[in-house]
């Protein structure tokens, strides 16, 4: 028997009529590196994300299904085009600006974008590429910067303000299936080739409601979001849709990614939420000790991407901002698991650690261990594998070309279609998921398992290390053994006899899993989405010398 509900389609539509009426007074903030910043109300990015579409479509002459791409950073411009490309049936494809050139065209090639939307500022990086970009039929310029280096480029360019004026200010979004393709987002590529996966309407709105929760991040229009996390980063973490459905104001930090304006946009526009990757909270943390301000406002600071080390925790709880671990991947959009401590253990020695885990799965993803030998593991907290998960905004393939049969890769997927996410861990009998390591970052060595996370956070947790990163190198006797690339903070005199020391010490470090190769580099090679980028380090050190 059939439900009696109606059974409206959940689009991004639906999200932007709702932000930009309801929540119509709400704002959008782009710093700009000026006195002022830039101010646009939800209402004003509805309109003129209405004008955007008109443009594409009637200017650009973009139909449904189209790919267009963004090469931008966090603004409330692109916030439209987050907002109008969906909406209008066509496909968001967000472009990560940190990428090489060479991996960025293929990208855009295997996507066939027939539209990019750049920032002027980032024209010299696209330029040089459009000779390798034949589907790219226009080039869309928003915000300062020289547009010169596009002249003579195949495809049309236009400017995004004059491309928009006068178009009308509303537009009768079609009725869309819920499950059509919304925008795609293709892997960094930490571990391998870059991988596109296609979020839908329905994926996304879903995934906005669990950002929403209490159990998630739990904003309302009170707060305003300063989001570090790229939007060509998983969606932002599906902020701009989330804040959309509640009214939670946005501060988009634009190109000023560095401490020293992070700090000053902090103590001016006073966010109460903030959301980046573990290296970028480092930095701050940096600059607030060399140059303390007034960041009271920020209470609350979602942290994910990479393990959060439990340093950077206890200093930022130190200074009022209290941090939320999250896990999550572009296969999960991102929204993976979250740690909220239980009721019991809040107020009792036992909610530092828990807050420490990856968190609890929402009630949408479920998540299970599997063994070496392809065997399902308990949740008892001991039993360590491979996580895979499932549920409604969890990739189930990847793109392999608008008619082509999405890829599913048995590396990837279990033969039943849950997605394997080559992520290592526990989960205990109350579902809290402790990451060990990623499967590719274990440490073999004489057939147990190191895991490199667990010594960079120890490292990192001695006053004189600023960052650390450990790599296996190849050992004749144990197979891997650690290789410990440490970033001493300035005028520190550790040498690496007391770090060792320190590792032993408190049964911090087990002792046949210290390491007895160490090196100090200037700092920690970053993949385009400012992980350490162990790739790097392993090439570096793959005959287990050090210079
Ligand atoms: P890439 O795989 O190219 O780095 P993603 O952003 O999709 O790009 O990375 C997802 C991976 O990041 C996860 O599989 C996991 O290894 C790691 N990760 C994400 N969040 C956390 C976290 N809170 N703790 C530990 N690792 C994390």
């Amino acid at each position: 028997m059939l439900s009696t509900m109606q059974d409206v389609p959940l689009l991004i539509s639906r999200i932007l009529t709702h932000g930009s009426t309801v929540h119509g007074s709400s704002r959008v903030t782009t710093w700009t590196g000026e006195a002022e910043p830039h101010r646009r109300t939800f209402a004003e990015v509805g309109a003129r994300s209405a004008q955007l579409a008109h443009a594409l479509r009637d200017g650009l002459g973009v139909n449904t299904d189209d790919r267009v791409a963004t090469l931008m950073w966090n603004n409330a411009e692109h916030v439209e085009a987050y907002f109008a490309i969906p909406s209008m049936g066509a496909v968001l494809h967000t472009l990560n600006l940190r990428l090489p050139a060479e991996q960025l065209a293929w990208i855009v090639q295997h996507a066939a974008d027939r539209v990019i939307i750049v920032n002027g500022s980032l024209v010299p990086l696209l330029a040089p590429l459009l000779s390798q970009l034949p589907t790219v039929e226009h080039i869309v310029v928003s915000g300062p910067g020289d547009r010169g280096p596009l002249a003579g480029a195949g495809a049309q360019v236009h400017e995004y303000e004059e491309l928009i004026a006068g178009r009308p200010t509303a537009y009768d979004w079609p009725e869309l299936d819920e499950r059509r393709a919304a925008a795609m987002c293709y892997t960094s590529g930490t571990t391998g080739e870059p991988k596109g996966v296609v979020y839908s309407h329905r994926s996304i709105y879903l995934h906005s409601m669990q950002v929403n929760m209490t159990q998630s991040m739990g904003l309302t229009d009170q707060d305003t979001s300063l989001v570090v996390v790229p939007q060509f980063h998983v969606n932002a973490w599906g902020l701009p849709h989330a804040t959309f459905m509640t009214g939670v104001n946005l501060l988009m930090p634009d190109r000023f990614l560095q401490p020293a304006p992070l700090a000053e946009m902090i103590e001016s526009e006073r966010p109460s939420h903030a959301a980046a990757v573990p290296t970028i909270w480092q930095g701050l943390l940096g600059e607030l000790t060399a140059r303390p301000r007034n960041v009271s406002s920020l209470t609350q600071v979602t942290i994910g991407g990479a393990a959060c080390p439990p340093s950077l925790m206890a200093a930022f709880d130190k200074l009022g901002m209290r941090v939320c671990h999250a896990w999550g991947m572009t296969e999960t959009s991102p929204l993976g698991t979250v740690s909220r401590p239980p009721a019991h253990a809040v107020g009792t020695d036992e909610e530092f650690a828990y807050r420490l885990t990856q968190g609890r799965f929402p009630a949408s993803v479920e998540g299970r261990l599997t063994g070496p030998g392809g065997e399902r593991l308990p949740w008892d907290g001991e039993s360590a594998g491979e996580l895979e998960v499932r549920g409604p905004w969890i990739a189930g393939a990847y793109y392999n070309g608008p008619d082509a049969e999405p890829l599913r890769p048995a590396d990837k997927f279990s033969e039943d279609g849950w997605l394997k996410t080559g992520d290592v861990g526990t989960i205990s009998p109350d579902g809290f998921l402790t990451l060990t390591d990623r499967a590719k970052d274990v440490i073999k060595s004489g057939g147990e398992w190191i895991s490199s996370v667990e010594l960079e956070n120890a490292l990192m947790s001695h006053p004189d290390v600023a960052e650390a990163a450990v790599v296996a190198v190849p050992d004749d006797k144990w197979g891997e053994r650690p290789l410990a690339t440490v970033v001493l903070r300035q005028g520190a005199t550790a040498d690496f006899e007391t770090l060792r020391t320190f590792l032993a010490e408190e049964g911090r470090i087990a002792k046949w899993q210290l390491p007895e190769r160490w090196t100090v580099i200037e700092s920690v090679p970053k993949t385009s989405v400012g992980k350490f980028d162990k790739k790097v380090l392993r090439r570096q050190y793959a005959d287990g010398q050090l210079e």
